[in-house]
């Protein structure tokens, strides 16, 4: 077995629970995400809200991709962190007025716009300041992703984004917004996308939507496909580098894109997952009646995707190569769903050692509460503790 290379002895003088960021694991995929889009009119935005440590979002801004963004604390995240408001691109179907006026103030790039009542409130706050704004449409292309249904958003029924028969409607209320200059059309199909054959789906309804906009005589300067990309939680040893080859390739192959047209793209997970690992301790070792339980000082307050999406987390006993054993890993909070793994086979654990659970860098640390009156944990990188 493969383990990570982990500063385990500085990993000892510190309190357990905390996030521990590999940033060379970082630059190494920012560095393959720029490879593989360099010579195409194709532009990166990272999701922020898969992770804002401050070192990483240093990371990605150096290695020059822009920011996708939910909410105006992204916005001005993303601001701070150094991110060119001409790289900003803002979605999600509940703005706050104080949001939208924060990204026209900013000048951002784009208002990706979920639906027709949105589009009367941007126009009318851009008009309040006399200003315009860039806007794309999030279409919800009806393309199934295959993933869990909580993090399936590209189909009618989902929430997200405005539906194939609103079309028409839309594009005529648009028109006569004067306060909006229509820039573009969004998708984002879902999230965890390790088949891309529906990634090969989207293109195919992009290039039929494009020629709709076409023959009603409207030109689009931007296409965005959203993020989505997934990730090997399994063998993250082995496979520490998304399959960004295979996944922009489908996109230059299938999608047809208009001359002058720039094709944008929001990855979240795909960017920061794999440099990321919760550390944490073992308490106590507890024999059950027909299995041993392993009680970590780390829970759902840290770690939520096990308990919210039944979620597969790598768990690596960093302390011990002893004979693997089966446990029940799992958090001290007082919720029966905090259950990290069942059944799981590591090396055989005693109380005090250290745990790494891996993958955890997307949507981990951002989406840890204080349940239990817990504190938030804490983070480090590669470059601070080395
Ligand atoms: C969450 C989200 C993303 C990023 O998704 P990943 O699966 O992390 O790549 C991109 N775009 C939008 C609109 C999102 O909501």
């Amino acid at each position: 077995m493969i383990k990570a290379n982990y500063p385990v002895d500085q990993f000892a003088e510190l309190r357990t629970p905390f996030y521990y960021y590999d940033l060379e694991v970082l630059r190494a995929t920012l560095q393959e995400i720029i490879k593989q889009t360099s010579g195409d009119p194709f532009e990166v935005h990272y999701a922020l809200k898969a992770n804002v440590n401050p070192q990483v979002l240093a990371a990605v801004r150096e290695a020059g991709l822009g920011a996708d963004c939910v909410s105006g604390g992204e916005v001005q995240a993303a601001l701070d962190a150094g991110i060119p408001a001409s790289k900003v691109v803002f979605a999600g179907v509940g703005k706050a007025d104080w949001e939208i006026n924060l990204g026209l103030d900013n000048d951002i790039f784009c208002f990706n716009v979920e639906s027709i009542p949105e589009l009367e409130v941007i126009n009318e706050l851009a008009d309040a300041k006399g200003k315009t704004a860039s806007v794309a449409l999030r279409i919800n292309p009806n393309v199934s992703a295959n993933t869990h249904h909580y993090i399936t958003t590209g189909l009618n029924e989902n929430k997200f984004g405005i539906n194939l028969s609103e079309l028409d409607k839309v594009t005529t209320i648009v028109k006569g917004f004067s306060n909006i200059r229509l820039v573009g059309v969004h998708f984002h199909i879902g999230s965890q996308i390790t088949d891309l054959a529906p990634f090969q789906d989207l293109c195919v309804r992009v290039n039929e939507i494009q020629d709709y906009f076409e023959s009603q005589g409207i030109k689009l300067e931007n296409v965005n496909v959203g993020g989505g990309l997934g990730i090997n939680y399994e063998h993250p040893n082995h496979f520490p580098i998304p399959e960004f080859e295979a996944y922009f390739k489908i996109f230059r192959e299938h999608l047809t894109l208009r001359p002058g047209q720039k094709l944008h793209f929001e990855l979240g997970r795909a960017v920061v997952a794999q440099c990321g690992s919760l550390i944490s301790r073992v308490l106590y070792v507890k024999e059950g009646t027909s299995k041993n339980f392993a009680i970590l000082d780390a829970g759902f307050t840290e770690l939520i995707r096990p308990a919210l999406y039944q979620a597969y987390h790598r768990i690596e006993n960093l302390s011990s190569d002893r004979v693997e054993e089966e446990y029940d890993v799992v958090g001290p909070i007082c919720e029966s769903s905090d259950v990290f793994a069942k059944g799981y086979s590591m090396n055989a654990t005693k109380r005090g050692d250290l745990i790494a659970l891996r993958s955890a860098g997307a949507y981990g640390e951002i989406m840890a509460s204080q349940y239990n009156l817990r504190a938030l944990p804490k983070a480090y990188t590669s470059d601070e503790l080395r």
